[in-house]
């Protein structure tokens, strides 16, 4: 097979939200640049989005919230495990994104007064703000290419290229073919989102997650290779939501006035979504299936909630309540948990990054669900796109000429045509990623004790072998799947030797440790982060403190 080799000055991997929003903003800042995006998918309908959105989960109004209150809010949401500079940049850049996507044609409605219609989501303050544009995705991309980005669909970031400590660019992995497609450039935005394919749906099927199941770490790994560090990986979260079909609904219907309950009608939720315990509680006595009311909220209430989930969010979702005889009028609609994922969107792990997503890396930055900036959702991935995107410009003009090193393709090269074979093999590659995934949630995430942690770690040995010399790969699809099952279990070792070094429960149902039931905020209201020693199974792990606006470290 012939390895293709591109040039550029900016790559982007993960044709995403905030992969898209990156794209643009560099061309908008200096349109002679070459801007390469490597997309796994398709841009035109791939990553969180697919199609369309509801809210900007976070949004601070003027004269009506502010940056100061979110942080107050998320600091409480995640139990003071957060730094205050990224998320503060975002809440302060989020009114300005709000115009800009106006500006191109996003809708944001507005009552009378043409206020624009907030929710509450978080503990405090109303920042969610609502939006109607079924086509988002597709607006993006399209004015990325208009800009000049040029996507290379079906391509995987496998490994980064570095040049003397600096990074150099990116080897992909073309999904369907196996070939290699090499990009030089000087600077890299991560930007291929979080791990969707953490732990198995409770359907059984591999790709029924929550979120989009093209996602699997490749980023964290990725930027764990070249040095950077990660955080928050022990931070495996699952939501609550629709039976079956693990699609989102809470923030549409709950902070419409929708209600969640258990069996004996106890109500969970109601109007704010961002408490879990009561639920998790309800949940792990039995009192399920937890399942959100609608009937008795006015006609025109329900039409527009029917209007949001059955566009904007996931037009399938039509369908699958018809199919099912569930008339949100007469029917509660039954939830379920989701599998575990780790997320920088909508959980607090990934890049460690500063407030100009950086990595620490020299030319490296990381954006959206890849980086740790907790909980920043969409309006995070815009942001820091844009704040990656103008860091990434100014560093190009200043470092430009980073080397290609010949030799780093030819190990690639080896490491493919080893893997590209059946000859021998005996293990399906579907079959292993479930059986890894189905390890996952039997070791990896809560309830987690040290036995069960050190359990996965010792698996994980097992299946790195099998993945190197036991698995039948017959074309270029079955070989990506290897090297995202390959990913799935090095993130399955970022979560375990985490939640090791955690010795407390906190976040409810995200890190439980039976053996450390209590939260200890003496010893670890901090963050704790991996980085890789002298090979990548060496993972590496150290606490490093919270820090505060003023910049100094947050103590209780
Ligand atoms: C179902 C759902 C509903 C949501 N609703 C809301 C909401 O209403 N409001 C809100 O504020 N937030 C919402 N969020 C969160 C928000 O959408 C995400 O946080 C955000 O879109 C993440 O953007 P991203 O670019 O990091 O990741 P994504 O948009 O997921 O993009 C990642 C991209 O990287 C690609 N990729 C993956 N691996 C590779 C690789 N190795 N090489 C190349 N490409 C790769 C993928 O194909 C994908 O295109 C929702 C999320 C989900 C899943």
């Amino acid at each position: 097979m012939e390895t293709r080799y591109i040039d550029s000055d900016l790559l982007i991997i993960g044709g995403g939200s905030a992969g898209c929003m990156a794209a643009i903003r560099a061309l908008e800042l200096n349109p002679a640049l070459k801007v390469v995006v490597f997309e796994k998918g398709d841009i035109k309908y791939s990553g969180s989005i697919a199609r369309g959105m509801d809210a900007l989960n976070i949004v601070a109004i003027p004269n009506f919230t502010s940056p100061e209150l979110y942080l107050e809010a998320i600091s409480l949401d995640c139990q003071g495990v957060v730094d205050a500079a990224p998320s503060f940049e975002m809440a302060k850049r989020s009114y300005a994104l709000l115009k800009k996507l106006e500006g191109w044609g996003v809708y944001f409605p507005v009552d009378k007064e043409g206020r624009y219609r907030t929710l509450q989501y978080h503990p405090k303050g109303k920042f969610l703000t609502a939006m109607e544009e079924p086509n988002l995705k597709v607006m993006l991309a399209r004015r990325a290419a208009d800009k000049g980005a040029v996507t290379i669909n079906r391509v995987m970031g496998h490994r980064l290229l570095m040049d003397d400590g600096r990074v150099g660019g990116a080897i992909g992995l073309n999904v369907r073919t196996g070939e290699l497609v090499v990009c030089r450039a000087d600077a890299v935005i991560l930007s291929a989102g979080g791990q969707a394919r953490f732990s198995l749906p409770n359907s059984g099927y591999l790709y029924g997650t929550f979120d989009y199941p093209g996602n699997t770490g490749d980023a964290y790994v990725m930027a764990f290779e070249t040095g950077a560090k990660l955080t928050g990986m022990e931070h495996s979260r699952r939501a609550m939501l629709i039976k079956d079909a693990n699609m989102p609904l809470l923030a549409i219907t709950i902070t419409r006035g929708g209600r969640m309950l258990d069996i004996f009608e106890n109500v969970l939720m109601e109007w704010s979504c961002h408490d879990n315990r009561k639920t998790d509680e309800a949940f792990s006595k039995g009192w399920g299936p937890l399942r959100i009311r609608l009937s008795h909220l006015p006609e025109e209430t329900i039409e527009e909630i029917e209007s949001i989930l059955f566009s904007t969010e996931r037009p399938v979702q039509k369908r699958f309540f018809r199919n099912r005889g569930v008339d949100f009028r007469k029917t509660d609609i039954e939830l379920w948990p989701t599998e575990y994922q780790l997320c920088g969107g909508h959980g607090m792990s990934g890049a460690v990054v500063n407030e100009r997503a950086e990595t620490g890396v020299p030319g490296l930055y990381a954006a959206g669900d890849a980086a740790c900036v907790a909980k920043q959702h969409l309006t995070g991935a815009f942001v820091f796109g844009e704040i990656a995107s103008e860091q990434a410009v100014d560093f190009i003009s200043a470092n430009r000429g980073a080397r290609l090193d010949r030799e780093q393709v030819r190990q690639a090269e080896i490491l493919r045509d080893h893997r590209f074979t059946s000859n021998g093999r005996q293990i399906d590659v579907r079959q292993l990623e479930f059986k890894v995934r189905r390890m996952i949630g039997d070791y990896v995430v809560s309830p987690k004790n040290d036995y069960k942690l050190k359990r996965w770690l010792e698996w994980a040995e097992r299946f790195r072998k099998e993945i190197e010399n036991e698995v039948i790969v017959r074309n270029g699809h079955e070989l990506s799947k290897l090297y995202e099952i390959d990913n799935i279990v090095q993130c399955g070792c970022f979560s375990a030797r985490a939640s090791i070094e955690r010795k407390e429960s906190r976040w409810g149902n995200s890190h439980l440790r039976t053996d450390y039931p209590e939260r200890d905020d003496k010893n670890y209201l901090c963050h704790v982060v991996l980085w890789k020693g002298e090979r990548i199974q060496d993972i590496q792990v150290g606490k490093q403190p919270v820090i505060g606006l003023s910049g100094k470290e947050v103590h209780r």
